[in-house]
């Protein structure tokens, strides 16, 4: 029947083995294999660096897996040596950075998370898995679940903001999107959760810097989301290329032991980030490449990616009684375990007979809802927003018509033939709209200003004009730190001309990252903020200034007033001086020659005061939301008992939106010093016009609990304020007490 018939076959069956057969039949292979066999499994090479030689070393089970192939006919070719010419026909898993949708793009992270919708971020995973799948790939190196402070740090835009919580719960729901409920389903892929850990504080946000994340700290805000989403079944997990207090991650003994397998009782695998073991070297952790690999198969790591020392050194290492068989053989248990639940041994093939669901009508709708619900009104002074269709509409600006930068980092196979940009969507879905178009600026960074003139002209010559600016996607990202995170370029200049002119100016932003915008805002009437967002950015966001659809985006990140501020966040614990209610001096209020106490000595900036542009949870919507009536089950609850908080959300305008509730809490005395708030549940609710709704959230004494002074989690006995309201800032107040 050929080759392609047998692929055919194969898809028809999907074994789902039950745990225990697994156990049994890992350890029957495992019996088999020789050491070389298996520390095969544990090396992992770059299809883009392989030669000639690949095939063959497959035949001599040299490889357990390889990332980026893209081709199925390709991984067919070579998932076939590995089964038909390796002594023990082992598969190869195929790996590839699946970050925000395969060819149909997804919003960044970054914007996935300010929809605070754990089902939207499943479903666009579910998306971006089935058409991984079809190409072959059965693992992604997502969630990227570093807590993210640092706007500076261009890998912020991979993240899924600046809270543990949030970061833990659309990790979690990431997670599903791409198991499903079945890992051996033929639209499943294994996740990986990275970068572990603590990868996101990089000192300065300088990419790959050192860390210095103490223990508690570490606990409570680094680790929290790994283990939410490992709880959710992620598959695998990658170190990080950071070293924390002098130890680089990939060699971390304690976490990858201690923590992952024996407290959190992971049974999947770890990988090593590209070349992060090597990098040990120029850590200065380990002295030469076989204490590279010495190093990391002592702290637990199982798969090497690309920096070949398991494979150069690891025998030696074992003969020499310096790598135990025992870690040896657990390493390829977790492999093969992980193997057997893909259901790669049964069904190695990709059926390349399927019909294509690339690029469907159903995968471009969903990247289409996700972009509408990762938007967020910054501001919508006199209700601007939304335009009427009948106005005349000047369009300008870099990002008004730039396929590849909205679609943001780490788009490998996104094809920006496919994009549909603002400009596109006006031509077609939105042919009604009377405009003009002047691109101004070619690319964000552009700095000639010749062609200002023309946009005045286009200004004066519409009702109202939407300037689209931002960044693009080159500049965030690995390896894309700025230390400046103004609009680049002349883009704030243009925004000025334009507003010069006398209209009114809808600023709309794309980027990688929250931007110092303070400056640009007495310039635009309204700001709709928009993480790189994908494929469908452009419908998605002519839907929302038309008011087909209506904001519902909050920030899953603060955006500060001066790139000095950095790190701002809310959930920060209190220094000593607090800074006071309400207003504070400023730097130009201070009198000359003004003695040391006339500031109060509280701990702020004179020059960009105590409060953040906008706080995280922050997002407008064209409809107003009123809370009232908090009210909470109990004033005291035991330790192990829940508490129930009320509130009554009402919709007084005449447009029917979406409202995100969010719930935070202070834990107002504690073993180690609490946060000022902590955001503890969300819950998106939407309201008609005019419709009231009661909702609620329950939280156990667990949901409070926290690493205290003595390292183990738990929730202390005492008093507790709890918010729930619009925003991190803004909110009823309650208070209770666990006994
Ligand atoms: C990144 C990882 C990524 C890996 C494989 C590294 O440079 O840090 O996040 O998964 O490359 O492409």
């Amino acid at each position: 029947i050929g080759v392609l018939g047998v692929f055919a076959l194969a898809g028809m069956f999907t074994t789902s083995y039950a745990q225990s057969d697994i156990e049994k039949r890992v350890e029957e292979l495992l019996s088999k294999m020789t050491l070389e066999e298996k520390i095969g499994q544990m090396n992992q090479l770059s299809y883009f660096e392989t030669n000639a030689e690949l095939l063959e070393q497959i035949k001599k089970g040299e490889i357990g897996s390889l990332l980026n192939i893209i081709d199925p006919n390709e991984v067919n070719r070579i998932q076939k040596t590995a089964m038909e010419n390796s002594r023990l026909g082992i598969p190869l898993i195929i790996g590839r950075d699946v970050i925000h949708g395969l060819k149909t793009v997804f919003p960044i992270p970054l914007g996935q998370a300010a929809s605070f919708n754990p089902q939207l971020v499943e479903d666009g995973a579910r998306v971006a898995a089935t058409e991984s799948r079809e190409l072959g790939i059965t693992w992604t190196f997502a969630p990227m679940l570093d807590i993210s402070r640092d706007a500076r740090w261009g890998r912020i835009a991979e993240s899924l903001g600046e809270d543990p919580y949030l970061a833990g719960e659309l990790g979690a729901a990431m997670v599903r999107g791409f198991q499903g409920n079945d890992l051996s389903s033929p639209n499943s892929i294994a996740a990986c959760v990275k970068h572990f850990i603590g990868y996101g504080a990089a000192e300065g946000g300088r990419d790959y810097n050192s860390t210095n994340i103490p223990p508690h700290l570490m606990h409570n805000v680094y680790l929290a989301p790994f283990k939410k989403a490992i709880d959710a079944g992620a598959a695998t997990l990658m170190t990080s290329f950071n070293d924390n207090d002098g130890i680089p991650a990939s060699g971390n003994d304690y976490l990858l032991k201690d923590v992952l397998r024996k407290q959190w009782k992971f049974d999947g695998f770890v990988v090593s980030d590209w070349a992060s073991m090597s990098e040990m070297l120029a850590h200065g952790f380990a002295k030469d490449s076989k204490d590279v690999a010495r190093i990391s198969a002592n702290a637990g790591l199982d798969m090497e990616m690309v920096s070949l020392t398991y494979h150069r050194h690891l025998k030696e290492l074992v003969e020499a009684g310096q790598v135990s068989m025992t870690d040896i053989d657990n390493s390829v248990r977790n492999i093969l375990r992980t193997k057997y639940r893909l259901g790669l041994f049964s069904n190695p093939y990709v059926d390349t007979n399927k019909a294509s669901t690339i690029y469907s009508q159903e995968h471009l709708q969903e990247a289409r809802k996700a972009a509408v619900e990762s938007a967020i009104l910054l501001k919508n002074e006199g209700n601007i927003l939304p335009l009427k269709e009948n106005l005349k509409v000047a369009v300008i600006g870099p990002l008004a018509d730039a396929p590849h930068d909205q679609m943001g980092t780490w788009v490998f196979d996104g094809d920006k033939a496919h994009t549909v940009t603002p400009l596109k969507a006006l031509q077609t879905e939105y042919s009604n709209i009377n405009y003009v178009y002047e691109p101004v600026l070619a690319f964000s960074r552009e700095k000639s200003t010749a062609n200002f003139e023309k946009a005045k002209k286009a200004a004066a010559s519409a009702d109202v004009t939407i300037v689209f600016l931002g960044e693009e996607s080159i500049l965030s990202g690995e390896a894309h730190s700025l230390s400046n995170i103004n609009l680049i370029g002349v883009q704030s200049d243009l925004l000025r001309e334009v507003k010069s002119v006398g209209k009114p100016v809808v600023l709309v932003i794309m980027a990688g990252r929250p931007l110092t915008i303070e400056r640009d805002l007495p310039y635009a009437d309204a700001v709709l903020f928009n993480f790189h967002p994908g494929t469908m950015g452009g419908p998605a966001i002519l839907d929302l200034i038309f008011g087909k659809a209506n904001p519902s985006g909050k920030l899953p990140v603060t955006f500060v007033r001066e790139v000095g501020q950095i790190p701002m966040y809310y959930n920060h614990n209190s220094t000593g001086r607090p800074a006071p209610e309400g207003d504070i001096m400023t730097l130009d209020q201070i009198p000359v020659e003004a003695g040391q106490t006339s500031l109060g000595n509280t701990s702020f900036y004179l020059d960009s005061g105590k409060n953040p542009l906008y706080p995280f949870g922050y997002g407008l919507s064209y409809s107003k939301f009123e809370y009232s009536g908090l009210t909470l089950s109990a004033n005291s609850i035991p330790m192990g008992g829940t508490i129930t908080a009320k509130v009554t959300i009402k919709n007084t305008s005449s447009v029917d939106g979406v409202e995100v509730a969010q719930l935070y809490i202070r834990d107002m005395v504690g073993s180690i010093a609490r946060p000022v708030k902590e955001l503890k549940g969300f819950k998106r609710v939407a309201l008609k016009a005019g419709e009231s709704q009661t909702i609620e959230f329950t939280l156990s004494t667990d949901d409070l609990a926290f690493f205290g002074r003595d390292l183990v989690k738990k929730a202390e006995s005492g008093d507790f304020k709890l918010w729930i309201g619009t925003n991190s800032s803004e909110g009823l107040e309650a208070g209770f007490s666990i006994l």
